[in-house]
Protein backbone atom coordinates (compact mmCIF):
# COMPACT_ATOMS: atom_id res chain seq x y z
CA UNK A 1 0.00 0.00 0.00
CA UNK A 2 1.42 3.37 -1.17
CA UNK A 3 0.22 6.76 0.55
CA UNK A 4 -0.86 9.62 -1.05
CA UNK A 5 -1.60 13.10 -0.23
CA UNK A 6 -4.57 14.17 -1.82
CA UNK A 7 -7.25 16.64 -2.39
CA UNK A 8 -10.71 14.57 -1.60
CA UNK A 9 -14.16 16.12 -2.44
CA UNK A 10 -17.11 15.27 -0.14
CA UNK A 11 -19.88 15.32 -3.27
CA UNK A 12 -21.39 18.36 -2.19
CA UNK A 13 -18.99 21.59 -2.92
CA UNK A 14 -16.42 20.99 -0.97
CA UNK A 15 -13.05 19.21 -0.56
CA UNK A 16 -10.50 18.71 1.65
CA UNK A 17 -6.45 17.48 1.80
CA UNK A 18 -6.29 14.02 2.90
CA UNK A 19 -4.31 11.09 3.00
CA UNK A 20 -5.52 8.13 1.33
CA UNK A 21 -3.96 4.41 1.43
CA UNK A 22 -3.61 3.38 -2.54
CA UNK A 23 -3.20 -0.56 -2.74
CA UNK A 24 -0.43 -2.45 -5.14
CA UNK A 25 -0.96 -2.22 -8.72
CA UNK A 26 -3.37 -5.29 -9.35
CA UNK A 27 -3.39 -7.18 -13.08
CA UNK A 28 -3.37 -4.53 -15.23
CA UNK A 29 -2.35 -1.20 -13.12
CA UNK A 30 0.04 1.09 -13.02
CA UNK A 31 1.21 3.35 -9.82
CA UNK A 32 2.56 6.65 -11.09
CA UNK A 33 3.98 9.05 -8.72
CA UNK A 34 1.99 12.64 -10.09
CA UNK A 35 4.64 15.58 -10.89
CA UNK A 36 2.06 17.96 -12.65
CA UNK A 37 -2.12 17.67 -12.92
CA UNK A 38 -3.82 20.37 -14.49
CA UNK A 39 -6.92 22.69 -13.11
CA UNK A 40 -10.39 21.96 -15.10
CA UNK A 41 -13.63 23.26 -14.73
CA UNK A 42 -14.66 19.77 -14.71
CA UNK A 43 -13.15 19.58 -11.23
CA UNK A 44 -14.63 21.87 -10.26
CA UNK A 45 -17.94 20.35 -11.45
CA UNK A 46 -16.59 16.83 -9.55
CA UNK A 47 -17.26 18.82 -6.50
CA UNK A 48 -20.98 18.32 -6.91
CA UNK A 49 -21.24 14.90 -7.83
CA UNK A 50 -22.87 13.57 -4.87
CA UNK A 51 -19.64 10.76 -3.24
CA UNK A 52 -16.71 11.72 -2.23
CA UNK A 53 -13.63 11.73 -4.88
CA UNK A 54 -9.88 11.77 -5.15
CA UNK A 55 -9.94 14.88 -7.44
CA UNK A 56 -7.82 15.46 -10.76
CA UNK A 57 -8.22 14.03 -14.23
CA UNK A 58 -4.94 15.80 -16.08
CA UNK A 59 -1.77 14.18 -14.95
CA UNK A 60 1.85 13.37 -15.90
CA UNK A 61 4.57 11.73 -14.00
CA UNK A 62 7.19 8.64 -12.83
CA UNK A 63 6.01 5.23 -12.97
CA UNK A 64 6.78 3.83 -9.54
CA UNK A 65 5.35 0.14 -9.79
CA UNK A 66 3.08 -2.12 -12.79
CA UNK A 67 0.72 -4.68 -11.70
CA UNK A 68 0.78 -8.17 -13.47
CA UNK A 69 0.32 -8.23 -17.28
CA UNK A 70 1.18 -4.40 -18.00
CA UNK A 71 2.90 -4.56 -21.20
CA UNK A 72 2.67 -0.23 -22.31
CA UNK A 73 5.40 1.27 -19.44
CA UNK A 74 7.56 0.09 -16.72
CA UNK A 75 8.97 1.40 -13.15
CA UNK A 76 10.77 4.73 -13.93
CA UNK A 77 9.25 5.49 -17.41
CA UNK A 78 7.66 8.81 -17.52
CA UNK A 79 4.06 9.23 -18.56
CA UNK A 80 1.42 11.30 -19.07
CA UNK A 81 -2.17 10.37 -18.83
CA UNK A 82 -5.69 10.21 -20.39
CA UNK A 83 -8.86 10.09 -18.85
CA UNK A 84 -10.78 8.53 -21.21
CA UNK A 85 -9.61 5.05 -20.54
CA UNK A 86 -10.60 2.58 -23.69
CA UNK A 87 -11.35 -1.10 -23.13
CA UNK A 88 -10.37 -1.00 -27.37
CA UNK A 89 -13.38 -3.85 -28.10
CA UNK A 90 -16.64 -1.98 -27.33
CA UNK A 91 -19.20 -1.16 -29.99
CA UNK A 92 -18.14 2.24 -29.94
CA UNK A 93 -14.01 1.32 -29.67
CA UNK A 94 -14.82 -1.12 -32.69
CA UNK A 95 -15.94 1.88 -34.79
CA UNK A 96 -12.81 4.17 -33.47
CA UNK A 97 -14.73 6.38 -31.12
CA UNK A 98 -12.47 5.39 -28.51
CA UNK A 99 -13.63 8.86 -26.86
CA UNK A 100 -17.19 7.27 -25.57
CA UNK A 101 -15.88 3.79 -25.11
CA UNK A 102 -18.88 2.37 -23.17
CA UNK A 103 -16.53 -0.47 -20.74
CA UNK A 104 -13.84 2.12 -19.46
CA UNK A 105 -11.00 0.76 -17.58
CA UNK A 106 -11.41 1.23 -14.22
CA UNK A 107 -9.34 0.35 -10.83
CA UNK A 108 -11.71 -1.19 -7.83
CA UNK A 109 -12.98 0.51 -4.92
CA UNK A 110 -11.65 -1.69 -3.00
CA UNK A 111 -8.20 -0.39 -4.16
CA UNK A 112 -8.70 2.97 -2.25
CA UNK A 113 -8.90 3.26 1.59
CA UNK A 114 -9.87 7.00 2.55
CA UNK A 115 -8.57 8.12 6.57
CA UNK A 116 -10.68 10.46 7.14
CA UNK A 117 -9.41 12.23 11.03
CA UNK A 118 -9.60 9.26 13.50
CA UNK A 119 -11.31 6.14 11.28
CA UNK A 120 -10.97 4.60 8.36
CA UNK A 121 -13.06 4.29 5.67
CA UNK A 122 -13.27 1.33 3.35
CA UNK A 123 -14.97 1.97 0.63
CA UNK A 124 -18.41 -0.53 -0.19
CA UNK A 125 -18.23 -2.24 -3.59
CA UNK A 126 -19.84 0.42 -6.39
CA UNK A 127 -20.91 0.49 -10.00
CA UNK A 128 -19.16 2.83 -11.98
CA UNK A 129 -21.86 5.60 -13.11
CA UNK A 130 -20.92 8.16 -16.29
CA UNK A 131 -17.68 6.41 -16.51
CA UNK A 132 -16.18 8.63 -13.77
CA UNK A 133 -15.84 6.28 -11.41
CA UNK A 134 -18.19 4.67 -8.90
CA UNK A 135 -21.10 5.75 -7.48
CA UNK A 136 -23.41 5.21 -4.42
CA UNK A 137 -23.30 5.25 -0.54
CA UNK A 138 -19.85 4.16 0.63
CA UNK A 139 -17.71 4.75 -2.70
CA UNK A 140 -15.17 6.14 -3.08
CA UNK A 141 -12.42 6.22 -5.48
CA UNK A 142 -10.27 8.88 -8.45
CA UNK A 143 -11.92 11.33 -10.36
CA UNK A 144 -12.14 9.49 -14.08
CA UNK A 145 -9.74 6.45 -12.81
CA UNK A 146 -7.30 8.56 -12.50
CA UNK A 147 -7.27 11.09 -9.32
CA UNK A 148 -4.46 13.45 -10.27
CA UNK A 149 -4.81 16.08 -7.62
CA UNK A 150 -2.62 13.66 -5.30
CA UNK A 151 1.00 12.86 -5.01
CA UNK A 152 0.27 9.58 -6.16
CA UNK A 153 -2.17 7.89 -8.41
CA UNK A 154 -3.11 4.10 -9.05
CA UNK A 155 -4.75 3.88 -12.72
CA UNK A 156 -5.23 1.50 -15.78
CA UNK A 157 -2.42 0.81 -18.10
CA UNK A 158 -4.69 1.91 -20.86
CA UNK A 159 -4.71 5.44 -19.58
CA UNK A 160 -0.77 5.85 -19.60
CA UNK A 161 0.84 6.95 -22.65
CA UNK A 162 4.55 7.68 -22.74
CA UNK A 163 5.88 11.20 -22.31
CA UNK A 164 9.10 12.40 -23.90
CA UNK A 165 12.09 13.44 -22.25
CA UNK A 166 11.99 16.81 -23.46
CA UNK A 167 8.67 17.35 -22.72
CA UNK A 168 7.75 18.83 -19.52
CA UNK A 169 5.32 16.89 -16.60
CA UNK A 170 2.90 20.04 -16.74
CA UNK A 171 2.55 19.81 -20.86
CA UNK A 172 1.81 16.18 -20.28
CA UNK A 173 -0.81 17.40 -17.75
CA UNK A 174 -2.62 19.62 -19.95
CA UNK A 175 -2.12 18.07 -23.23
CA UNK A 176 -4.09 15.09 -21.19
CA UNK A 177 -7.31 16.77 -21.19
CA UNK A 178 -7.72 21.29 -22.47
CA UNK A 179 -5.22 20.59 -25.44
CA UNK A 180 -6.63 17.08 -27.00
CA UNK A 181 -10.63 18.36 -26.52
CA UNK A 182 -10.16 21.98 -28.21
CA UNK A 183 -7.26 20.60 -31.08
CA UNK A 184 -9.19 16.99 -31.13
CA UNK A 185 -12.43 19.26 -32.09
CA UNK A 186 -10.91 21.11 -34.36
CA UNK A 187 -8.84 18.25 -36.91
CA UNK A 188 -10.74 14.89 -35.81
CA UNK A 189 -14.13 15.96 -34.96
CA UNK A 190 -14.98 19.29 -37.21
CA UNK A 191 -12.36 18.43 -39.77
CA UNK A 192 -11.63 21.82 -40.69
CA UNK A 193 -10.94 22.21 -44.45
CA UNK A 194 -8.02 24.13 -45.56
CA UNK A 195 -8.15 27.65 -46.42
CA UNK A 196 -11.88 28.14 -44.25
CA UNK A 197 -12.73 30.33 -41.86
CA UNK A 198 -13.32 29.44 -38.52
CA UNK A 199 -14.53 31.49 -35.56
CA UNK A 200 -13.25 30.38 -31.58
CA UNK A 201 -15.16 31.67 -28.92
CA UNK A 202 -13.48 31.62 -25.76
CA UNK A 203 -9.84 31.94 -25.81
CA UNK A 204 -8.76 29.88 -22.03
CA UNK A 205 -7.02 26.66 -22.48
CA UNK A 206 -9.82 25.01 -24.47
CA UNK A 207 -10.26 27.91 -26.84
CA UNK A 208 -6.62 28.41 -27.49
CA UNK A 209 -6.34 24.78 -28.32
CA UNK A 210 -8.89 24.65 -30.95
CA UNK A 211 -7.13 27.56 -32.71
CA UNK A 212 -4.10 25.02 -32.77
CA UNK A 213 -6.03 22.65 -34.20
CA UNK A 214 -7.82 24.64 -36.78
CA UNK A 215 -3.89 25.90 -37.66
CA UNK A 216 -3.03 22.21 -38.19
CA UNK A 217 -5.78 22.39 -40.34
CA UNK A 218 -4.25 25.22 -42.41
CA UNK A 219 -7.61 27.11 -41.94
CA UNK A 220 -7.26 31.01 -43.69
CA UNK A 221 -9.02 32.94 -40.96
CA UNK A 222 -9.13 31.96 -37.11
CA UNK A 223 -11.20 34.83 -35.48
CA UNK A 224 -10.70 34.77 -31.85
CA UNK A 225 -13.70 36.27 -29.25
CA UNK A 226 -13.28 36.73 -25.90
CA UNK A 227 -14.40 38.90 -23.33
CA UNK A 228 -11.04 39.50 -22.19
CA UNK A 229 -8.58 42.15 -24.18
CA UNK A 230 -5.61 40.08 -22.16
CA UNK A 231 -6.83 36.78 -23.70
CA UNK A 232 -7.34 38.03 -27.11
CA UNK A 233 -3.47 39.15 -27.09
CA UNK A 234 -2.73 35.53 -25.71
CA UNK A 235 -5.31 34.39 -28.93
CA UNK A 236 -2.39 35.98 -31.50
CA UNK A 237 0.27 33.61 -29.98
CA UNK A 238 -1.74 30.35 -30.32
CA UNK A 239 -3.24 31.15 -34.94
CA UNK A 240 -5.96 33.74 -34.30
CA UNK A 241 -5.18 36.03 -37.21
CA UNK A 242 -7.97 38.38 -36.05
CA UNK A 243 -9.52 39.15 -32.63
CA UNK A 244 -13.39 40.57 -31.08
CA UNK A 245 -13.49 42.15 -27.97
CA UNK A 246 -16.84 40.94 -26.94
CA UNK A 247 -19.55 42.93 -24.81
CA UNK A 248 -20.32 41.17 -21.73
CA UNK A 249 -23.81 42.23 -21.84
CA UNK A 250 -24.06 40.79 -25.45
CA UNK A 251 -26.43 37.61 -24.83
CA UNK A 252 -26.23 35.02 -27.01
CA UNK A 253 -23.02 36.61 -28.59
CA UNK A 254 -25.40 38.09 -31.44
CA UNK A 255 -23.72 41.73 -31.60
CA UNK A 256 -20.84 39.32 -31.82
CA UNK A 257 -22.40 37.36 -34.50
CA UNK A 258 -23.26 40.07 -36.47
CA UNK A 259 -20.00 41.39 -36.91
CA UNK A 260 -18.74 37.69 -37.69
CA UNK A 261 -21.16 38.45 -40.40
CA UNK A 262 -19.94 41.55 -41.52
CA UNK A 263 -16.48 40.34 -41.13
CA UNK A 264 -16.89 37.53 -43.50
CA UNK A 265 -18.87 39.07 -46.81
CA UNK A 266 -22.35 39.25 -44.97
CA UNK A 267 -22.20 34.83 -44.95
CA UNK A 268 -20.83 33.79 -41.55
CA UNK A 269 -17.87 31.60 -41.04
CA UNK A 270 -17.44 28.44 -42.01
CA UNK A 271 -16.88 26.88 -38.49
CA UNK A 272 -17.46 28.26 -35.21
CA UNK A 273 -16.41 26.26 -31.58
CA UNK A 274 -17.68 27.32 -27.93
CA UNK A 275 -15.13 27.00 -25.87
CA UNK A 276 -16.44 29.13 -22.77
CA UNK A 277 -18.13 26.81 -20.57
CA UNK A 278 -20.92 29.09 -20.01
CA UNK A 279 -24.36 27.76 -20.72
CA UNK A 280 -25.86 31.02 -22.19
CA UNK A 281 -23.47 30.81 -24.88
CA UNK A 282 -24.40 27.27 -25.69
CA UNK A 283 -26.08 28.37 -29.05
CA UNK A 284 -23.71 31.21 -29.81
CA UNK A 285 -21.72 29.20 -32.45
CA UNK A 286 -24.37 28.94 -34.93
CA UNK A 287 -25.38 32.61 -34.84
CA UNK A 288 -21.53 32.71 -36.06
CA UNK A 289 -21.98 29.85 -38.85
CA UNK A 290 -23.21 30.54 -42.61
CA UNK A 291 -25.99 28.44 -43.90
CA UNK A 292 -23.98 24.65 -44.25
CA UNK A 293 -21.59 25.50 -41.27
CA UNK A 294 -20.56 23.54 -38.67
CA UNK A 295 -21.36 24.69 -35.05
CA UNK A 296 -19.16 23.09 -32.59
CA UNK A 297 -19.94 22.41 -28.69
CA UNK A 298 -16.38 21.99 -27.58
CA UNK A 299 -16.82 22.88 -23.85
CA UNK A 300 -19.26 19.65 -22.69
CA UNK A 301 -22.29 22.38 -21.63
CA UNK A 302 -25.29 20.12 -19.78
CA UNK A 303 -27.85 22.54 -18.72
CA UNK A 304 -30.99 23.29 -20.52
CA UNK A 305 -30.59 26.53 -22.88
CA UNK A 306 -33.10 28.12 -24.32
CA UNK A 307 -31.96 27.67 -28.79
CA UNK A 308 -34.05 29.88 -31.69
CA UNK A 309 -34.34 27.36 -34.06
CA UNK A 310 -33.91 30.34 -36.44
CA UNK A 311 -30.08 29.60 -35.55
CA UNK A 312 -29.75 26.72 -37.27
CA UNK A 313 -30.95 28.56 -40.59
CA UNK A 314 -30.35 26.57 -42.73
CA UNK A 315 -27.93 23.16 -43.27
CA UNK A 316 -26.58 23.93 -40.11
CA UNK A 317 -24.67 21.32 -38.19
CA UNK A 318 -24.31 21.27 -34.42
CA UNK A 319 -21.73 18.80 -33.14
CA UNK A 320 -20.97 17.90 -29.80
CA UNK A 321 -17.64 16.04 -29.36
CA UNK A 322 -16.12 14.59 -26.15
CA UNK A 323 -12.69 14.86 -25.51
CA UNK A 324 -12.02 16.50 -29.32
CA UNK A 325 -13.01 12.64 -30.09
CA UNK A 326 -9.80 11.45 -28.73
CA UNK A 327 -8.03 7.91 -30.08
CA UNK A 328 -5.19 7.87 -27.37
CA UNK A 329 -2.55 6.22 -29.62
CA UNK A 330 -3.16 8.53 -32.54
CA UNK A 331 -3.27 11.62 -31.34
CA UNK A 332 -1.06 12.01 -28.06
CA UNK A 333 2.13 10.79 -30.51
CA UNK A 334 1.33 13.31 -32.80
CA UNK A 335 0.48 16.49 -30.82
CA UNK A 336 3.88 15.37 -28.75
CA UNK A 337 5.66 15.50 -31.71
CA UNK A 338 4.29 18.82 -32.48
CA UNK A 339 5.28 20.09 -29.71
CA UNK A 340 8.77 18.79 -30.10
CA UNK A 341 8.39 20.44 -33.58
CA UNK A 342 7.73 23.82 -32.09
CA UNK A 343 4.65 23.98 -33.71
CA UNK A 344 2.17 23.70 -30.53
CA UNK A 345 3.49 26.43 -28.46
CA UNK A 346 1.81 24.99 -25.10
CA UNK A 347 4.47 26.45 -22.59
CA UNK A 348 2.29 29.77 -23.39
CA UNK A 349 -0.81 28.41 -21.94
CA UNK A 350 0.46 27.43 -18.29
CA UNK A 351 0.09 30.66 -16.89
CA UNK A 352 0.26 29.81 -13.41
CA UNK A 353 1.79 26.71 -10.85
CA UNK A 354 0.49 26.08 -7.39
CA UNK A 355 1.19 23.66 -4.64
CA UNK A 356 -1.25 21.07 -3.97
CA UNK A 357 -1.84 23.17 -0.73
CA UNK A 358 -2.96 26.49 -3.20
CA UNK A 359 -5.80 23.97 -4.90
CA UNK A 360 -8.20 26.92 -2.92
CA UNK A 361 -6.22 30.08 -5.22
CA UNK A 362 -6.20 27.61 -8.47
CA UNK A 363 -9.57 26.91 -8.81
CA UNK A 364 -10.50 30.97 -7.73
CA UNK A 365 -7.99 32.26 -10.57
CA UNK A 366 -9.66 29.63 -13.06
CA UNK A 367 -12.84 31.69 -12.03
CA UNK A 368 -11.70 35.16 -12.25
CA UNK A 369 -10.31 33.97 -16.25
CA UNK A 370 -6.83 34.84 -15.31
CA UNK A 371 -5.18 31.72 -16.38
CA UNK A 372 -5.09 30.12 -19.73
CA UNK A 373 -4.55 27.12 -17.78
CA UNK A 374 -3.11 26.53 -14.32
CA UNK A 375 -1.33 23.43 -12.96
CA UNK A 376 -0.75 21.82 -9.71
CA UNK A 377 2.38 20.61 -9.01
CA UNK A 378 1.79 17.84 -6.57
CA UNK A 379 4.95 15.98 -6.08
ZN1 LIG B 1 -9.98 18.68 -17.80
ZN1 LIG C 1 -14.53 0.53 -25.46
Amino acid sequence: MTETRAAVADGHGTYAIESVGLADPGPGEVLVALRASGVCHTDWDSLHWGRPLILGHEGAGDVIQVGEGVMLCKAGDRVMLNWAIPCGICFQCARGKENICEDRGTVPDSSFVRRAPGKEIASAGAMPARNTGGTGPGAFNASFSLGTMATHALVPQAAVLPLPDRVPYEIGAILGCAVMTGFGSAVNAAHVREGSTVVVLGCGGVGLSTMLGARYCEADRILAIDINPDRLALARQFGATETLLADRNDRGLLQAAAQVRAQTGGRGADYAFECTAVPELGAAPLAMVRSAGTAVGVSGIEKVVLVDMELFEWDKLYINPLYGACRPQRDFPLMLDLYLDGRLPLDAMVTRRYPLEALDRAFADMHSGINAKGVLLPG
